[in-house]
């Protein structure tokens, strides 16, 4: 029998950037930094990977993973968070044209999963049995002693519900991950939640209103990161607080930029492409 006491486990942030990944079709990224749509993998050394969300920048992604295991893993599941095109759009490269998975387990809200059955191409992946659909509103998923869990949050329902995951080692809440939120008022259970995990990986999309000359922030719904980092400061000595899903827009993580001094100063880590944070 295999001794599982000494299992490691590791979190690799795939894509730090908002659905359009920056740059973004059509324009130049802030000071040449260069971001993927949002996904994050969690790893056991045994080599169960489990992927959430399925960015459209999924082959890039893959490639990345393959670099940080030294081989190419399968996946273990697919867990997807919503139904925006950054979210779920790399799911047709598990198709038949692509790697044709055979019942990849496909964890995703009731509502995500009758969207995508109900619309091609996704819809092939299932009667296919590419993927294996499995609701997760109300269920935990465990494997190889990483249980997942959904907490569903308010988030602009164009086609489907939004959550974000909890991650727990051993049921011990490890990593908490919502790329996606219309608002901290909106949420008041934010701080109870992050307190609860070691890792919190949460939305800042934009830093200001002003970000996107021409289009109209207030109906694309996110917190600004001067607001979150303001709110959540208190939990930067004892949480590791990773902000991503960060716009082409956004000046955070350029170096010079003063919204990047201020969240480094309050305790925050930026997210980039490739981050990788280990289980104690
Ligand atoms: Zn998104
Ligand atoms: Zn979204």
């Amino acid at each position: 029998m295999r001794d599982n006491s000494v299992m490691t486990y590791s979190l690799i942030i795939l894509g730090s950037g908002q659905d359009g990944g920056s740059p973004q079709v059509g324009t130049v990224s802030h000071a040449g930094l260069e971001r993927s749509a949002s996904s994050v993998a969690v790893m056991s050394g045994e080599g169960t990977v489990l992927l959430f969300d399925a960015s459209p920048d999924i082959r890039s992604q893959y490639k990345r993973l393959v670099a940080h295991c030294g081989c190419a893993p399968p996946l273990d599941g697919v867990f997807i968070t919503h139904g925006h095109m950054g979210h779920y759009a790399g799911l047709v490269h598990f198709g038949t044209e692509a790697a044709s998975t055979d019942g990849l387990p496909l964890f995703a809200p009731s509502s995500v999963l009758d969207f995508l059955e109900g619309n091609e191409p996704w819809a092939t992946l299932f009667s296919g049995e590419h993927l294996l659909p499995i609701s997760i509103d109300d269920a935990t998923a465990t494997v190889d002693r990483i249980t997942v869990s959904a907490v569903h949050v308010p988030h602009r329902a164009d086609f489907t519900a939004t959550v974000g995951y909890s991650i727990a080692i051993d049921d011990d809440p490890w990593v908490f991950y919502l790329p996606d939120i219309d608002g901290w008022d909106e949420w008041p259970e934010a701080e109870e939640v992050f307190t609860r995990h070691d890792v919190c990986l949460i939305d800042a999309t934009f830093s200001s209103m002003d970000e996107l000359p021409g289009r109209d922030i207030a109906a694309i719904k996110h917190p600004l990161v001067p607001d979150t980092i303001a709110r959540f400061q208190h939990l930067t000595p004892d949480h590791t607080m990773i902000l991503t899903h960060i716009n082409h827009s956004n000046s955070l993580g350029v170096l010079d930029a003063d919204i990047t001094t201020l969240a480094h100063e309050l305790g925050f880590t930026i997210a980039h492409d490739g981050l990788v944070i280990n289980h104690d």
